[in-house]
């Protein structure tokens, strides 16, 4: 409440927040978590009856605070598939930037309402490049399989795999690679599979089976609510504000923090502006949400001391998508499961990763479709702009083209072998590369930099980084299982030494 005091105030729910909160809460602390976006577990249904919609008709739900959804795949035969909408808090937010727009969760579990839910650690040889002030003995030893376990991450039945239907499309993805001498590799979810066979069966609900992804699943995926924070609220010490943005945190009297919260309604408007007392603060608003605002509080005075690596090292995991044109006798199916299932590796031989992805749209598309992680090296900075009082990034889009290169060394290769070509109508009227997009923001407040080794901000004791923005701009696989486990191990050392 409004002039209140918490002994621990933690800004945003998503991997970060959610670790930080249940180890806080088993601790014996009281932690308070803010957070922008609504509790999808207490809205209303919408139209259809349902929480979330179908990926293939999003609607006011999908996306945060826009007039027009802004889908990742714009275009299919020729045809725009964005439409107008009411301003709402949607669940998915296309954050634009100059040189890129950043995909993000908003809601009382973050990034996992929206995401795919691939849940892969890195190879041990490539931790080094992920992370390198940090014992990779202890990260693999100890708090990668407790992250895993606690995300519930499993694997796909592999009999399963090979009858269904819904998987084809991986099935045919998987030929190429190997026909063109790819490693090819299942890869962990946290979807839970017993569940998406049932869909198979027609025995429960479809979800991953039934057109849903991006704009929420509802039912199947093991998102946080399911997870680390059923179980953080479990302790009953842990409370949760959704539809509240902070706005700034500042030093207070006896080594507090006065933290200032803007409440909201779902079309945006503010409601009230509270300002609220902590003893510590864990900025977990993702990369670009903690980024924006550590680089915002030490330009304008509330944060002077925060050193000069605040907003520095960010990356974009090396995204950049790309479909494929097969034969007709390569179809890829007209039923297709969202959640992807496999992957192709040539990390080593090219700098890419590919997940074998899915094009759900309910009819036979003969298009094979790629996200690839690639190895780029380029890295931008978040600064403050006081004319517009924003805050920039100078990620710049033609920094694609070399995450562009690597994702050939594989799909060159590949229609070379199958004598087929790239699709052209996917984002926009001849555009083969999705390019102007990132899913997995990574950096700006990066370890042992902007912080110490454990996430401790430099400059300001009791404030505390503890989410993708310390990780600096590349994971070589999909982030979330290296943020969740990052946050494992720095939260152990927190609560050993700090409290
Ligand atoms: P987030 O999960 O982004 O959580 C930050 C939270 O803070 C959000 O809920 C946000 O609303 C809130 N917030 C921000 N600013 C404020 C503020 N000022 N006040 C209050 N609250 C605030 N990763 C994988 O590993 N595998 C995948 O399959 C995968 N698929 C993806 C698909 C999509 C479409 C997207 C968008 C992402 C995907 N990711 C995937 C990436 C993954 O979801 C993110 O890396 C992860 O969610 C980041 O975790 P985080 O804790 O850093 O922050």
């Amino acid at each position: 409440p409004d002039g209140g005091r918490v002994p621990v105030l933690v800004i945003g729910t998503g991997y970060g927040g959610s670790v930080a909160a249940l180890r806080l809460a088993r601790a014996g602390i009281d932690v308070h978590m803010v957070e922008m976006g609504q509790d999808w577990g207490a809205a209303p249904a919408g139209p259809d009856g349902k929480i979330h919609p179908k990926v293939t008709s999003p609607d006011y739900r999908s996306f945060w605070m826009r007039t027009r959804t802004k889908a990742p795949i714009s275009n299919f035969l020729g045809f725009p598939i964005d439409k107008d909408v009411p301003k709402f808090a949607g669940i998915l937010d296309a954050e634009d930037f100059a040189g890129i727009s950043v995909y993000q969760g908003r809601g009382v579990g973050g990034g996992s309402l929206v995401n795919g839910g691939m849940a892969v650690t890195p190879r041990r040889q490539h931790f080094a490049s992920v992370l390198p002030s940090v014992n990779a003995d202890e990260m693999y030893a100890t708090y990668y399989p407790r992250a895993n376990s606690g995300l519930g991450v499993g694997l796909i039945n592999p009999d399963w795999f090979e009858r269904t239907s819904y998987y084809q499309y991986s099935r045919v993805g998987r030929k190429h690679a190997q026909r063109s001498g790819f490693a090819w590799t299942f890869v962990p979810d946290v979807y839970d599979w017993a569940y998406m066979e049932a869909e198979d069966n027609g025995s429960v609900p479809k979800s991953a089976l039934g057109q849903e992804i991006l704009y929420g699943n509802n039912y199947g995926k093991r998102t946080l609510p399911k997870t680390y924070l059923a179980q953080a609220k479990a302790t009953g010490k842990v409370t949760i504000s959704p539809l509240h943005e902070v706005t700034s945190v500042t030093p207070a009297t006896g080594g507090d923090y006065a933290v200032v919260i803007r409440q909201i309604n779902t079309s945006g408007a503010t409601v009230a502006t509270k300002t609220v007392k902590a003893g510590k603060v864990f900025f977990a608003a993702g990369s670009v949400g903690t980024s924006k605002l550590l680089v915002k509080l030490k330009a304008t005075g509330a944060l002077p001391q925060l050193n000069a690596e605040v907003g520095k090292g960010w990356g974009e995991n090396g995204n950049v998508m790309v479909g494929r044109a097969n034969h007709l006798w390569d179809p890829t199916g007209d039923v297709q499961s969202t959640i992807p299932c496999s992957g192709i590796d040539n990390w080593d031989g090219g700098g890419a990763f590919a997940e074998v992805a899915p094009l759900p749209t309910g009819i036979e598309t003969f298009a094979s479709f790629y996200l690839s992680i690639t190895k780029n090296t380029r890295r931008a900075e978040f600064t403050y702009n006081p004319a517009t009082q924003k805050v920039d990034l100078s990620w710049q889009r033609a920094w694609k083209q070399d995450s562009i290169n690597m994702a050939k060394t594989i799909f060159d290769k590949i229609n070379s072998k199958e004598g087929t070509i790239y699709r052209s109508d996917l984002f926009g009227s001849n555009r083969v590369w999705g390019d102007h997009l990132t899913y997995h923001p990574l950096g700006g407040a990066v370890l042992n930099k902007a912080t110490d080794n454990y996430g401790r901000l430099h400059g300001y004791p009791g404030l505390y980084v503890i989410d993708g923005a310390l990780i600096p701009g590349n994971t070589a696989v999909n982030p979330f299982v290296t943020i969740t486990a990052l946050a494992e191990r720095n939260i152990e050392r927190i609560i050993a030494t700090d409290l």
